[in-house]
């Protein structure tokens, strides 16, 4: 299942070039979204660069900005066996028969190594990848049935 008409889907915050300014109708016109929106972004912290002079102008750096700032503020942690998905833009499970796990030989702290958790997004096929360690991979196996019963393979 694609996602993509999907509307609250996240804006990329490098679609405007940093050292431009944007009034309102050119912002939503990037982000093919509503001036109201645009004005929505305004009180929820996006800086216009004067206040008193209308229409207003906003750098592009400041659009960056906020835009990364509330896409970290709407990611939920991923709970264990979860991936973030790129496309989908929320978390997903990966198709069990996709999943495989690389331990490196980075060590992470005194005693855990580095690992890399690869699958395939259940719901568009996207792969995914998660960095981990070899402790959390075994915690994991511990706690998610497919997880576990494909690492366990390895
Ligand atoms: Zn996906």
């Amino acid at each position: 299942m694609k996602n993509t008409t999907k509307k609250k889907r996240n804006c990329n915050p490098n679609l405007v070039r940093a050292r431009h300014c944007y009034s309102f109708a050119e912002i939503a016109e990037v982000y093919h979204r509503h001036t109201r929106t645009v004005q929505t972004w305004r009180r929820e912290g996006l800086q216009v660069i004067d206040d008193a002079s209308k229409p207003y102008l906003v750098m592009g750096a400041e659009i960056r900005r906020f835009l990364r700032q509330r896409r970290q503020k709407s990611r939920r942690p991923l709970k264990a066996g979860e991936f973030f998905c790129s496309k989908c833009r929320c978390p997903r499970k990966s198709l069990p028969d996709k999943l495989s796990v690389e331990i490196t030989n980075k060590r992470l702290g005194k005693t855990h190594k580095q690992a890399f958790i690869r699958g395939a997004c259940e719901a568009c096929g996207q792969s995914l990848l998660l960095f981990s360690s070899d402790r959390k991979v075994k915690g994991l196996l511990e706690k998610t049935d497919c997880f576990y019963r494909n690492i366990g393979r390895l």
